[in-house]
């Protein structure tokens, strides 16, 4: 990751600590979620806990550009480590936002790993379009009253406490956000498989008690917090994206020079060399986007919706296509189970659908576009 680590987009801090998290993320042996799910998440959470590495993505001030060289680090070695660090930042920002400053005692829990975070909106009937929410929370006496559905939430099963976006009222900002603590009576969770594992589900709420304490900031805010909160992480999915093109080009490349055809080796045909050719480049584009879009978050841009739309988007149909290629690339071998390809391939999936369909971002962009233009 060096080449583009030198440009004076960072400091020599975050630097530093890109390349120590990269050597120590080499070394270690990450779970394997094929296994256990759950498990691996647990365990990924620990080690970034133990390391201390998760108070970048849990304290102010937030350092964009530390989150995308985490993720796209991370997302290199392993997608449950991502995934981790991931959950942790979408559970903690709403409290970073909006949080009381008895809620934010958990954030110390949350970098030492202790504690394990997640974010649930999306629910059958609400997944782009957010207006359509109807998981309601009723006010009764001091506290509040949930009952409906979410599903597709990561950490369903493991976290111990999901930021919880509710409806209050049907008016327009009717929306508002909840700390919920997985153990209250008429929680109910059932897990649902995606395509790369990872622990996912359904969150059910039958005449769930919260006190008013769980309220986060005031009745009404739920929208801004969650629009808020992945504004900010939709630069850090791009990262992850770039994370995972970057290995299955690494990978790519080191088996074309490895495999011997036609008096050579793949490396050497002209049709392998274009195709690892705009790999590189589309690889490099989308860093580059990525990279953008954290300085301008992080030189004080109040707003990047444009930046980071542009980031997440490009970056992810990239690595989408990149990921294809490195599996063209690696024959049949690279299309059976266990490949670290077939892996991959898996991985960057959801990234086009998740936080912002790419068509979501499309909208975005040109939306920012013509609010600029003259
Ligand atoms: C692995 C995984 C993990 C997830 N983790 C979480 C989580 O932790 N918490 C959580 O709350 N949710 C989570 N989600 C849910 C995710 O955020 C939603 O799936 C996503 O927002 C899309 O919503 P939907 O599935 O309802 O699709 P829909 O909203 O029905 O959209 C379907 C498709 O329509 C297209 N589309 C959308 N809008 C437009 C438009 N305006 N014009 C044209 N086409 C459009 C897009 O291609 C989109 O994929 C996760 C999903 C996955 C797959």
């Amino acid at each position: 990751m060096n080449d583009l680590l030198r440009l004076p987009i960072f400091t020599d801090e975050q630097r530093g600590f890109a390349r120590e998290l990269d050597v120590n993320a080499r070394q270690h042996s990450w779970p394997d979620p094929e296994q256990d799910d759950a498990a691996a998440l647990k365990s990924a959470l620990a080690t970034l806990g133990k390391a201390g590495v998760l108070k970048h993505a849990l304290s102010e001030p937030w350092s964009m550009r530390a989150n995308v060289l985490a993720r796209e680090v991370l997302a290199y070695h392993s997608g449950i480590a991502d995934l981790a660090w991931a959950m942790q930042a979408l559970g903690g920002v709403p409290l970073l936002i909006a949080g009381s400053p008895e809620q934010k005692q958990l954030l110390a829990k949350g970098i030492s790993g202790e504690a394990c975070l997640g974010f649930a909106i999306t629910e059958p009937d609400a997944g782009s379009d957010l207006s359509r929410l109807s998981l309601r929370a009723e006010k009764v006496g001091d506290g509040y009253v949930l009952n409906g559905e979410k599903h597709l939430v990561s950490n369903v099963g493991v976290a111990h406490f999901f930021v919880l976006f509710a409806r209050t009222s049907d008016d327009k900002r009717g929306v508002s956000a909840f700390l919920l603590d997985t153990s209250l009576p008429g929680l109910s969770f059932e897990q649902q498989r995606p395509i790369s594992p990872h622990p996912l589900g359904r969150i059910v709420c039958k005449d769930v008690k919260l006190p008013a304490s769980a309220l986060i900031g005031a009745e009404g805010d739920g929208m801004g917090i969650a629009l808020g909160t992945l504004g900010r992480m939709r630069t850090t999915v791009a990262a992850a994206a770039n994370g995972f093109a970057r290995r299955a080009l690494d990978e790519a490349l080191a088996h074309a020079k490895g495999r011997a055809m036609f008096g050579s080796t793949l490396a050497q045909q002209p049709l392998a060399q274009g195709i690892l050719a705009e790999m590189r480049a589309r690889l490099d584009a989308s860093r580059l986007l990525t990279y953008r879009a954290a300085w301008e978050y992080d030189s004080g841009a109040s707003r990047i919706p444009l930046q980071a739309g542009v980031a997440k988007w490009q970056s992810t149909e990239n690595a989408q296509w990149i990921i294809d290629k490195a599996l063209q690339l690696a024959g049949g071998l690279g299309a059976v189970q266990g490949s670290i390809f077939e892996r991959l391939y898996r991985e960057i999936r959801p990234l086009r659908i998740y936080e912002g369909a790419s068509e979501v971002q499309q909208l975005l962009i040109a939306g920012e576009m013509l609010k600029e233009s003259p």
